[in-house]
């Protein structure tokens, strides 16, 4: 955010991928959709059958990507990342089908994101494992029929309402991720700080969980800056009071919240007297997007209570104020 506050941002770091879990068995807590992927996957190999097009939805951070690169690891497959938001056309979609294996995995993210067009040229690929291509134009335009391998479509969205019925009915697996617990949020850091070289103990761990918005990926930023200030500061030695002093001075409050989740309810409180206000009243006064609001930064605060949604707009709750310390 220009205050060299990355840590806080909700976008992947670097690091992410050294510290993403490679098999199933390595992913904590979302027990009951690993069971349940477990008993899919094991069921598509005995029959020797691709796997069922999934859908993982939920908030940023929770896994989604995950998931879908240990669920083609788990099946011994290739998976090509896409982005609904680089969709713009059926034609952008060809590369990644037309280089599909047999039972390999194409995984969108941001599937909310992708044009009708594209929409519905995806319901045949991944019914029929086919695809029509329109050659030429007007009186001389000839249909293709073009034969896919059978694959696995996992389609990941932080906007399940936003996906039209026929998509979503297309997925026979669909899994919404939720919230991390502390003791699992605990358990990330703590194996992640090994694999950093720098185990910490219980009580740090706790402190870093506690400010990490129920999100692992927000667990191993937090860690990540831990570990750079106690190098720097505290000769390379983590207790819960170096934490808390690093997290403090990153702007990260014991609600786990940053500087932007402060200045929403700050704007709230402050410009639009608690609300009821529109999302893009309050985006527009912070010259933020609404589409982060709404993905990155609500999801949480209407969580911990700190706000309500109705059909008048967002309200700051007693919880907010108290928060804040300010009056209402
Ligand atoms: P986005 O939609 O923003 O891409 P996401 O839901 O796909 O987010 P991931 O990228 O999968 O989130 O997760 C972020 C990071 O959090 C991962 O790199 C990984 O290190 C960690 N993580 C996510 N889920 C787990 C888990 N179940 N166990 C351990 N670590 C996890």
């Amino acid at each position: 955010d220009g205050e060299g506050n990355v840590v806080a941002s909700n976008t992947p770091d670097p690091h992410d991928s050294s510290l993403r879990p490679r098999r199933m068995d390595e992913m904590v807590g979302q027990r009951d959709v690993i069971e349940k992927l477990k008993i899919a996957i094991d069921a598509a190999q005995g029959r020797g059958e691709p796997l069922g097009h999934i859908l993982f939805d939920g908030p940023p951070g929770l896994g989604k990507t995950t998931f879908a690169t240990v669920i083609p690891s788990e099946m011994g497959t290739t998976v090509q990342m896409a982005n609904g938001a680089g969709i713009r056309a059926p034609k952008d979609l060809l590369p990644y089908l037309t280089n599909l294996g047999e039972g390999s995995v194409l995984f969108i993210d941001e599937i909310h994101r992708v044009p009708k067009p594209v929409e519905e040229y995806l319901y045949t690929a991944m019914e029929d494992f086919r695809i029509d291509i329109v050659l030429g134009e007007g009186v001389n335009a000839r249909t293709l029929n073009y034969d896919l391998k059978p694959f696995t479509l996992i389609g990941a969205t932080t906007r399940a309402g936003m996906l039209s019925a026929p998509l979503r009915d297309r997925f026979q697996i669909r899994e919404h991720l939720g919230w991390y617990s502390l003791e699992d949020l605990c358990e990330i850091v703590q194996r992640n700080s090994v694999k950093l070289n720098l185990p910490v103990d219980d009580d740090s761990a706790e402190v870093i969980a506690d400010r990490s918005r129920s999100t692992p990926r927000m667990a191993n930023n937090r860690l990540l800056w831990v570990r750079d200030y106690a190098q720097s500061k505290a000769g390379g030695k983590v207790t819960a009071d170096i934490c808390e002093a690093a997290l403090d001075m990153i702007g990260i409050d014991n609600l786990g919240l940053d500087k932007q989740d402060r200045g929403y309810l700050d704007t709230l409180m402050r410009i639009f007297a608690g609300g009821p206000t529109g999302l893009d009243a309050i985006a527009h006064t912070m010259n933020v997007s609404s589409d982060t609001l709404e993905d990155e930064v609500e999801p949480f605060l209407l969580r911990s209570e700190l706000i309500v949604r109705s059909r008048r707009g967002r309200m700051a709750t007693q919880k907010a104020y108290r928060h804040l310390k300010k009056t209402a």
